[in-house]
């Protein structure tokens, strides 16, 4: 395999001290905004990656020559705006390629749905459905962003401890009360229906037709073990919509190269700010002395000095694999225990020598149908279904699908006349009560889903040159997210903002003198949006620029 992207490899045994201010466990793109902003800030900074490839989940591979495969995340809008023009990444080669449509569902008697950003061409393919819809997804848009005028500032803020009586947190308390307040009553109450509910009995309120609520339901149980009529679903709809491309609310887009070309842009911006970024250098240890950190071990025997740690990887690996036990606090140790990271989502990246020929929208040539998110769940019973299944170990016999082909907007990621498909599915536990081996039970899993797309694009299987399953075991071990879960943990109530990692703990730093978090585990959470790498080298930055 040839790495896209990759850094410098790590080497040698031996002890490395003095050389920086701080060292970042892992090169997902969170860490490398940490860094970034942290060499910028004149701090020596050194990141070590265990992979041969820098980026995490945020990761262009070349799995098969001449294709390069955005192996976990595919499609981007939440990555913050800030940073985008705060590191000049556009200077570093990150470019996003927008899409029109965004989405296409076809359905088994033969109809389709197609969704924006175009408003006009929206209005007329939900009116197939129902006038009455079509009608109120614009006003069911416009409360989502009024929500999201209150909810997305607090993005890119420090959570405030509603147990500490300090002056910073109380003024942050006041203006998030404040801010709850402008929005009246009637948003208000949505905002926390939003924060705390169930997606399912939201969308039943706001539209008749099945094939829109079906469409906007699959937002809300991406990468959540959960289904639409569980409460928390509704929050996890909101965080795939409170993102932007090129400055479109809600639009998600590709980006050139894959989603590779934002962690390489972001690596780019911190290397030219200072840092280093080695590749191959697994962190096996964080060294911690009188309750302080004092550096990392290597898997492969070297130390690195340093007077702060900042962790990219989930808290699960770095509290309970990365630090001794007796380091931490019991209650602390505990509630690291007590995280959730159970997951059901299972990617499959599909190599093409044609695009599929879908029976509702014909056609082999690139079209509108090819471009945007291509759903396959009819309704929101089959998502019910298929979470059912899970919920008791099995995959699922009908599981819900969500492909892209970003080879339509993008030709550098697939030689020339191929195509690349990416296939996000719900539902395929992390651990199978069935009995089957996982090798065979994944394969065969996916052999169904080729099945289920193949009943709507009678071309799709023949058309298949290559593919790659990962499983949730297999996320786990490729990208190290504990259970397979693409968020560093579920993104539930208990587990947001003040919760996030754990009550406590919100403001990136841990029991551990100079030892930080600034990966997903941490507020805002999961998603390509750079935010809590963000905040974590502010927080870094407010401690003073030495010990
Ligand atoms: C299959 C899949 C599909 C997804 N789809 C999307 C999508 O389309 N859009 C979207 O916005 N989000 C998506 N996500 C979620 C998103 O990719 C992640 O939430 C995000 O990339 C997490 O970034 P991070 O930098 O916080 O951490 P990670 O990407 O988890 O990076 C952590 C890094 O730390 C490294 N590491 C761990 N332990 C060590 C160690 N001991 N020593 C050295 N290095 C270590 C890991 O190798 C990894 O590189 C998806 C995720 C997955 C897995």
């Amino acid at each position: 395999m040839t790495a896209a992207g990759a850094g410098t490899r790590s080497g040698g045994n031996g002890t490395q001290s003095g050389r920086y201010d701080i060292i970042i466990v892992g090169a997902g793109h969170n860490a490398l905004v940490t860094a970034a902003y942290l060499a910028r800030a004149g701090l020596r900074v050194v990141v070590l990656e265990r992979r041969e490839v820098i980026g995490g989940a945020c990761v262009s591979e070349e799995i098969w020559p001449g294709y390069k495969v955005s192996t976990a995340s595919y499609v981007n809008s939440l990555l913050r705006p800030e940073i985008i023009r705060e590191l000049e990444l556009a200077k570093h080669g990150f470019e996003m390629l927008p899409r029109n449509p965004s989405a296409f569902s076809p359905f088994p008697d033969g109809r389709y749905l197609m969704l924006g950003p175009d408003k006009d061409m929206t209005r007329r393919e939900i009116s197939k459905f129902s006038p009455r819809d079509a009608e109120a997804l614009p006003k069911y848009e416009a409360m989502l962003e009024r929500v999201a005028d209150f909810i997305e500032p607090t993005l890119m803020m420090t959570p405030p401890d509603p147990w500490s009586l300090t002056p910073r947190n109380l003024t942050t308390m006041a203006k998030l009360g404040w801010g709850f307040l402008k929005l009246g009553r009637k948003d208000g109450a949505a905002a926390v229906e939003i924060l705390t509910g169930a997606a399912r009995p939201i969308l039943e309120r706001w539209f008749e037709s099945e094939q829109l609520k079906v469409l906007l339901a699959t937002d809300a149980v991406i990468g959540a073990m959960a289904a639409p009529s569980m409460p928390g679903t509704a929050y996890v709809l909101f965080h795939h919509v409170m993102g932007e491309t090129n400055g479109v609310r809600g639009v998600w887009g590709y980006v050139r190269g894959g989603m590779g070309g934002i962690s390489n842009a972001i690596a780019g911006s911190a290397r030219a700010a200072g840092a280093e970024i080695r590749t191959q250098a697994e962190v096996a240890r964080i060294l911690v002395r009188n309750g302080a950190v004092e550096g990392v071990a290597l898997a492969d025997g070297t130390e690195v000095r340093a007077p702060r740690v900042a962790s990219g990887a989930d808290a699960h690996v770095t509290f309970g694999r990365l630090v001794e036990r007796r380091e931490l606090p019991d209650d602390f140790a505990a509630a690291i225990d007590a995280l959730d990271y159970r997951s059901a989502s299972l990617k499959i990246n599909v190599a093409l020598r044609e695009l599929p020929d879908f029976t509702a929208c014909p056609g082999t040539a690139p079209g509108p149908q090819h471009r945007g998110t291509i759903h396959i769940c009819p309704t929101l019973d089959y998502i019910e279904e298929a979470y059912d299944d899970a919920k008791y170990g099995r995959p699922a016999r009908n599981p819900m699908l969500e492909c892209t082909i970003p080879s339509v907007l993008d030709d550098t990621v697939a030689p020339k006349g191929q195509h690349l498909m990416s296939m996000f599915i719900q539902y395929f536990p992390y651990a199978l009560s069935t009995g089957q081996p996982m090798e065979e039970a994944k394969e065969a899993f996916a052999d169904r889903c080729f099945d289920i797309l193949t009943q709507y694009a009678p071309n799709f299987r023949r058309a298949v040159i290559g593919r790659q399953v990962l499983a949730p075991v297999d996320i786990e071990r490729r990208y190290g997210l504990t259970g397979g879960n693409i968020m560093q943990g579920a993104m539930s109530l208990s587990s947001l903002f003040f919760m996030r990692p754990i009550a406590g703990y919100a403001n990136y730093r841990s029991p551990i003198r100079g030892l930080y978090m600034c990966g997903a585990a941490t507020h805002p959470g999961g998603g390509v949006m750079g935010a809590s790498g963000h905040n974590a080298a502010r927080e870094i930055l407010r401690d003073g620029k030495g010990k």
